[in-house]
């Protein structure tokens, strides 16, 4: 590449909260994720997109330790994620992640869902654990929910309170692993709309999503992944304008 076309992203402002330096992982002879440099500034919002088994969730998981890494590292706020124990959960803690399925507990009400981690993992007092879970709950618009079970409640309502249970663990950094995929059509904007206001907000995010209206409107930096590896990265209008690599091309025109 010459200096002409390299990406225009902001260069790192020396502000980096998520860090990623050569990073490998390999799925037995599957070489997932291929040598991923990606440094997210606080405040940042980047949306990664690319066709399915690129990696991607790979990605996530690997960011909140979900999924080990075979080399390279990861840092949060400057510390290197560790292997494992206390110091893991810790800063596991520090990551926030949103899944494509809300996995709340169905036996606990809206409410307890979203206090449980503060309690259990935060050492917070249940009172004030309740005030911020349901300050929480209102700001994703569900706090008249709060009472009910999961059931009860539309696959829409139950992805924002998942995104409310993340937030109740006050992380640094939010994920999201395709949170709208597996809504309804009519709920997949209430749940972006919560994520825009979060962006707004000055929240840092890695947003896996092939939401082109999200990613226009919240996002500063769009990345593309293909075969484990980081093709591009460019500003949402330049992306979605004028993809460079012919992967990126081939998959915009599949998908929008
Ligand atoms: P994406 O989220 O972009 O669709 P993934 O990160 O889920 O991609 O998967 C990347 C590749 O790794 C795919 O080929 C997938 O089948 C494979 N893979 C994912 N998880 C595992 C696993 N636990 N064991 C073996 N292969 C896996
Ligand atoms: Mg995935």
């Amino acid at each position: 590449m010459t200096s002409e076309q390299q990406p225009t992203v902001p260069a790192s402002s020396g502000n980096t909260l998520v860090s990623l330096k050569n990073v490998n992982k390999h799925f037995g002879e599957l070489h997932v994720l291929r040598d991923i440099n990606l440094e997210v500034s606080r405040g940042e919002v980047v949306v990664v997109i690319g066709p399915s088994g690129s990696g991607k969730s790979t990605l996530c998981r690997a960011i909140n330790r979900l999924e080990t890494i075979d080399d390279g590292e990861i840092t949060i706020d400057g510390k290197v994620l560790p292997a494992e124990g206390k110091a893991l959960a810790k800063l596991r803690a520090d990551v926030g992640m949103v899944f494509q399925s809300f996995n709340l507990f169905a036996h606990k009400s809206i409410l307890e869902n979203v206090t449980l981690g503060p309690v259990k993992v935060r050492g917070m007092k249940s009172g004030e654990a309740k005030d911020l879970a349901m300050s929480l709950l209102k700001r994703v618009g569900v706090d008249n929910q709060a009472q009910k079970l999961p059931a009860q409640l539309s696959g829409g309502q139950q992805q924002r309170v998942a995104i409310a249970r993340a937030l109740a663990m006050q992380p640094k950094v939010m994920l999201f692993d395709e949170p709208t995929s597996a809504l309804d059509p009519e709920m997949i904007n209430e749940v972006l709309d919560a994520m825009v206001a979060l962006a707004k907000d000055g929240m840092t995010m890695i947003v896996v999503t092939h939401e082109m209206g999200f990613a226009r409107k919240a996002a500063d930096r769009v990345i593309f992944m293909a075969d484990g590896q980081i093709m591009e990265q460019a500003t949402p209008e330049e992306f979605f304008t004028n993809p460079k690599s012919d992967r990126a091309k081939d998959f915009l025109g599949k998908i929008l």
